[in-house]
């Protein structure tokens, strides 16, 4: 097979606003940039964000980033690094504005500012009344903020290798990172991309879990392709369920719903959420809320024939505000339930949405691995977005946080590359030897006869994740889904694609896609197991205590061996004091 090459400064893989937000910067500054997606970009999932993003602008009500940083570290659990935190939420009122000026259609206050929501997790004052930080777009404020950035690309000349499916990163002797192997989707033949530095921004991989949010396109294939290169995944026991899933389909319905004044009941029509979270209510963080859904079911008090949901209530909210703030919430809920919002309750239950963990990074985006005494960055690779962690969102994130989260790392690491390009201004050669791993892989997929199909498997692993990795854990249970992944994992050997002639290129990349999903599955149950407390998103139903003494640290884990490794949270910020872990209530 002849492997076509392209150069390029920069290879950025994904298209979603991290690897936009980090490609306008180089394109910016003139650097030569390939941005590379399995799908048209403005098909990421970041389209998809509804609720809105984060700064401090205080146009509704007062605010500044000292709170809006105390209350990101309070929702991480204090599992999140404070010198990213701190990073991040200075940078976000600037951030929010250069959208607006970039041509991010913003909803408006009378008074002509950014109309900003509350949501869950934001006080003011650290700790005081419920806050408003949410800047929104209606209730499509991802799908605007991606075609902004699409366009603003367009308008800077980076290019685009739409449907392309990246494969594996290349990696030469002394651990550089020169660019990575591709395939285009329609012909199915393979592209080098060499390039100085490399950018994953692949974002997460929601599609472990059989009821989830998150596009069919989210199967997290830059943790896999890092971990393939050597790279640990970080704390990957750490996984959002949103608490408001359309009820037995899992479709988001976003936290804007209860900013906006919505609340939720149980079949005797009680607010719950006033027993579990006194002052936050229906506005305490994710986890809170999910867990308290599941109690609410668990124990009896789920609505309907099968008591397996609850309501959330929007109906009194009045038909003006549902169309203005929430009209594409209102839509999925009547194209999905044939319930009309504005009338009934709306039946949800909690469902799989956000990967907290991902692939190591320092504040620039640049991965970085443990060593000896400390960590140090793999020369030219980098990782924006939900992919990477960074880690702002710690145990748990803040509704609203993610959006911001690509926007300021995506710019902090265009900035970075620029740097790098300077000092690094010829591509290193590569060798046949570092491309043959990757080719090899290129065809592990070109199987036919009889065996087991893709979308099966899939639905097995979906299915396992959902049962014995979901929202509440124990010893006994992940280790029996442990032992079930290991099982799938056996049987990718007996994977086939079509038992016919032609083998088409969108079922070969499905496969690849499963094979991503597994190792991560594996990452994941590995992890969680390991931890041996409550913190966060990860409950350990037999170690119900968060446990500082032992766990306040960040988990690593290794393809090779499965191994497990620890480093420390970073608790210092930048230029305030640190925020120290207390007892976390709303
Ligand atoms: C339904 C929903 C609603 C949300 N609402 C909000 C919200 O209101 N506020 C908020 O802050 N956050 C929200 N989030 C979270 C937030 O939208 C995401 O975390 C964020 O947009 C992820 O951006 P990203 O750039 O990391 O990745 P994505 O937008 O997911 O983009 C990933 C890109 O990688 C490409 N890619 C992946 N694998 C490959 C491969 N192998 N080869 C080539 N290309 C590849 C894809 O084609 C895509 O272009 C929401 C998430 C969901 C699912």
């Amino acid at each position: 097979m002849t492997l076509a090459r392209r150069k390029f400064d920069t290879l950025v893989i994904g298209a979603g606003g991290g690897g936009l937000r980090a490609a306008l910067q180089l394109a910016q500054a003139d650097a030569k940039v390939a941005v590379v997606s399995k799908v048209f970009p403005t098909r990421s999932h970041t389209v998809a964000a509804q609720g809105g993003i984060n700064a401090a602008l205080a146009n509704v009500l007062p605010d500044n980033w000292h709170w809006h940083m105390y209350d990101t570290i309070k929702g991480s659990d204090y599992l999140g690094d404070q010198d990213a935190i701190e990073y991040m939420c200075r940078a976000a009122s600037n951030l929010v504005v250069e959208l607006e000026h970039a041509g991010v259609p913003f909803s408006r206050l009378e008074n002509g500012n950014i109309y900003q929501r509350p949501f869950g997790g934001q006080s003011q004052d650290f700790g005081g009344k419920q806050a408003a930080r949410t800047c929104a777009a209606a209730d499509r404020t991802g799908h605007a903020i991606l075609h902004t950035l699409y366009q603003q690309n367009i308008r800077a000349k980076t290019h685009f290798f739409d449907e392309y499916f990246a494969i594996d990163l290349i990696k030469d002797e002394e651990g550089v990172i020169l660019g990575a192997l591709v395939m285009s989707i329609e012909t199915g033949e393979p592209l080098l991309i060499e390039a100085k530095t490399t950018l994953l921004a692949t974002g997460g991989a929601g599609q472990l879990f059989r009821t989830n949010t998150n596009a069919h396109i989210n199967t997290g294939d830059g943790l896999a392709m890092a971990l393939r290169a050597g790279i640990p995944l970080q704390d990957m026991e750490f996984f959002q369920f949103h608490p408001t899933g359309i009820a037995g389909k899992g479709m988001l319905i976003s936290e804007a719903a209860r900013g906006e004044g919505g609340y939720l009941t149980n079949k005797n029509g009680e607010r719950f959420m006033e027993r579990y979270a006194p002052n936050a209510k229906d506005l305490a963080s994710r986890d809170v809320v999910s867990r308290a859904i599941f109690i609410e079911v668990q124990e009896g008090r789920g609505c309907g024939p099968s008591g397996d949901y609850v309501n959330l209530n929007i109906n009194h909210l009045g038909e003006e505000v549902l169309n203005k703030r929430l009209p594409a919430i209102c839509d999925s809920i009547r194209t999905f339930l044939r319930v009309d919002p504005a009338k009934d309750p709306v039946p949800i239950y909690p469902t799989a949405h956000y990967t907290m963990g991902g692939i190591p990074t320092n504040r620039q985006g640049q991965v970085v691995v443990p060593i000896e005494h400390g960590e140090e960055p793999i020369p030219g690779l980098y990782a924006v977005g939900e992919c990477a962690c960074v880690s702002v969102h710690g145990a748990n994130r803040l509704g609203g946080n993610s959006l911001l989260d690509i926007v300021v790392f995506g710019r902090a690491a265009g900035n970075d590359i620029i740097g790098y390009l300077r000092e690094h201004r010829y591509h290193r050669p590569i060798n046949e030897s570092d491309v043959e791993q990757a080719m090899a892989h290129l065809t592990r997929w070109d199987r036919k006869g009889d065996g087991i199909s893709v979308a099966g498997l899939r639905g097995e692993l979906q299915a396992i994740m959902e049962k014995y990795c979901g929202v509440f854990r124990t010893e006994e249970i992940l280790q029996q889904g442990l032992e079930k992944v290991l099982e799938i994992e056996q049987r990718l050997d007996d994977v086939v694609l079509y038992d016919h002639s032609k083998i088409f290129n969108t079922a070969r990349i499905e496969a690849f896609e499963l094979e991503n999903l597994v190792d991560i599955a594996l990452a994941t149950v590995k992890s969680a197991l390991s931890r041996q407390e409550s913190r966060g998103a990860h409950s350990r139903v037999d170690y119900p205590e968060r446990d500082d003494k032992h766990w306040l640290k960040h988990s690593l884990f290794y393809k090779q061996d499965r191994r497990m490794a620890y480093k420390p949270v970073r608790l210092k910020p930048l230029t305030v004091d640190t925020f120290p872990p207390k007892e976390r209530v709303y």
